[in-house]
This record gives structure tokens, C-alpha cells and sequence, in this order.
């Protein structure tokens, strides 16, 4: 069996990772597929936290722009992300994780209030933990709240879960000409506007040291590859 180079990692995934090829919503064979690349890296003995977007739900910068208020809108984007928790959650227990949900905005009957020593106990029993609502306040996003709570927990890395291979030097899908990065520093990433992940969450990683890897989820085993420190993707830090 592969070793594992980190204790405790955060796992960032997208509420887009979800969908598949839906349009909407939560496929039953991705999420299922997620929770088995999850289940690789719990095998390991590795301390597990993740962080579930809700963009494949609702994202409150589009629905300020239909007219609504733009907290009202992130408080539906927060909801979402709960949303896919839970899912992430049925998903994880089905494949024998003990696992449970913190959410940043109280909801007693369907989740746990965010309780950092309570979180940081379920990860020394080896539960799983995923963080929902993000960090409960409007204007942010849930690559932030991974930030934030994996500088909380003391989590060794950030895993950002995607849908590319890696980080490019200018857009892919636009320049022909772009060039894959394998490492790169949080200042640079800044400096030439690359969206690893938005500004508040890089700019909050760079002050407090947290590394973070690009990683294609998609691509079988290679979350597993990336907590047994093989390059993959593109790794952001010093
Ligand atoms: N959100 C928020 N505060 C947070 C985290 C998320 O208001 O701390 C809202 C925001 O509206 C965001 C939505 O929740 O658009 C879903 O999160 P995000 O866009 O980060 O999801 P992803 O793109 O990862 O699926």
C-alpha cells in the first residue's frame, strides 16, 4: 500500500464536480465515484476534511445578477452548499466513512454547528468532516471557507479538486499557446491574476503559508497519487 506524506489534508471540491454531464444538480454515480477517490486517501490513515461548493446548485453572483440582493442570493449559494454536503455525507457513509457534517449557519436538525474542537476530535477518531455553508457570511466563497478552515484545523495542504489537469499560464480554452505550471508561489498567482482560486482565498493561503494543489479529480487515483507527494497538477506555495 502507498504511504501517505500528510496527517491531515482539506479537500475543496467543486458543487460542479457533482454534476456529471448533468446540467443540475447531484449525479448518483459521480458523487459515488467521488466518495470512492475519498475512501483511497481515508484508507491511508490520512485525517480527511472537504469543503463542497454549491455552484452546481446556486451561486449567489447570478442571482444578484437577475436583480437580486447580493446577501439574500449568497445566503441561497450557502444553502446549496449544505445541500451537497449532506449528499457528500450519505454518499461517504454508504462507502463504510464515518462522517459528519458542520455547518457554519445553525441548523441543529440536519448538521453539527461548527465547533472547531468538536471537528478537530472527529478527525483524530478518524471521521471525515466536511464543512457546509461555507464561512457563513455573504460576499465570500467556499474555496475561502477550505482556506480558512484548513488553516483552522491545522490541515497540512489543500487539495482544490478540478476539472483541469493543472493551472495554465493564460486561459486554455481561449490560447492555444498556453503553458501548463507545475509549481508556482501564491504571490505569483496574484501577480498574473491566475484563477487558481479567487483573490481572497489566495491572498489569505500566501499570509498564512497553506500550500494548495491543482488536481484533476476526474482522473482516477489521483488524489491518492497527490497525498503520497507525487507531482500532480500544479502545487501553489514557497
Ligand atoms: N457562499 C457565501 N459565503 C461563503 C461561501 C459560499 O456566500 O462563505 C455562497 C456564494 O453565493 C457562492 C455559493 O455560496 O456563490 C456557492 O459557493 P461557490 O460559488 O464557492 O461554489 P463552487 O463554485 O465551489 O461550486
Amino acid at each position: 500500500m502507498p504511504t501517505a506524506k500528510f496527517k491531515r489534508v482539506m479537500v475543496k471540491l467543486s458543487g460542479e464536480a457533482l454534476m456529471g454531464d448533468q446540467e443540475f444538480g447531484i449525479s448518483p454515480e459521480v458523487i459515488g465515484y467521488v466518495a470512492a477517490e475519498i475512501r483511497s486517501i481515508f484508507d491511508l490513515g490520512v485525517e480527511v476534511a472537504l469543503v463542497i461548493g454549491g455552484g452546481n446548485i446556486f451561486r449567489g453572483i447570478k442571482g444578484s445578477s437577475y436583480g437580486m440582493d447580493r446577501t439574500s442570493a449568497d445566503h441561497m449559494g450557502m444553502l446549496a452548499t449544505v445541500i451537497n454536503s449532506i449528499a457528500l455525507c450519505d454518499a461517504l457513509e454508504k462507502q463504510g466513512m464515518p462522517t459528519r457534517v458542520q455547518s457554519a449557519i445553525a441548523m441543529h436538525e440536519i448538521a453539527e454547528p461548527y465547533i472547531l474542537r468538536r471537528a478537530l476530535r472527529h478527525l483524530e477518531k478518524k471521521r471525515v468532516v466536511i464543512f457546509a455553508a461555507g464561512t457563513g457570511n455573504p460576499y465570500f466563497t467556499t474555496d475561502t471557507a477550505a482556506v480558512l478552515r484548513a488553516q483552522e484545523i491545522h490541515a497540512e495542504i489543500l487539495f482544490k479538486a478540478t476539472k483541469v489537469n493543472c493551472l495554465f499560464d493564460k486561459d486554455p480554452e481561449c490560447n492555444s499557446d498556453a503553458q501548463p505550471i507545475t509549481a508556482i508561489t501564491h504571490k505569483q498567482v496574484l501577480e498574473r491574476e491566475l484563477r487558481a482560486m479567487d483573490t481572497t482565498a489566495t491572498s489569505l493561503a500566501m499570509d498564512n503559508k497553506l500550500p494548495i494543489g491543482i488536481i484533476n479529480m476526474l482522473t482516477p487515483g489521483n488524489i491518492c497519487k497527490a497525498v503520497c507527494g507525487e507531482t500532480i497538477g500544479t502545487y501553489i506555495g514557497d
